[in-house]
């Protein structure tokens, strides 16, 4: 099953595309909602998560 190490709880998104600016990498996306969501990934996204207004970016640990 592909894992997304960094994800977005979208019940808390406000659809400020902030952490997808942040995120160099193109793991994050806006969804056809306007929420933020992430792709398949084993990455550490930790600037997009400090950008997040609502805290709706979520890092798992290993
Ligand atoms: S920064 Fe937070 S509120 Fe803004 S789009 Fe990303 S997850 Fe949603």
């Amino acid at each position: 099953m592909d894992k997304k190490r960094t994800w977005i709880d979208q019940s808390l998104c406000i659809g400020c595309q902030a952490c997808v600016e942040m995120d160099e990498t193109e793991t994050l996306f806006m969804d056809e909602n306007g929420l933020a969501d992430a792709k398949p990934n084993k990455l550490q996204l930790v600037e997009s998560q400090m950008v997040c207004p609502t805290g709706a970016v979520n890092i798992d640990e290993d």
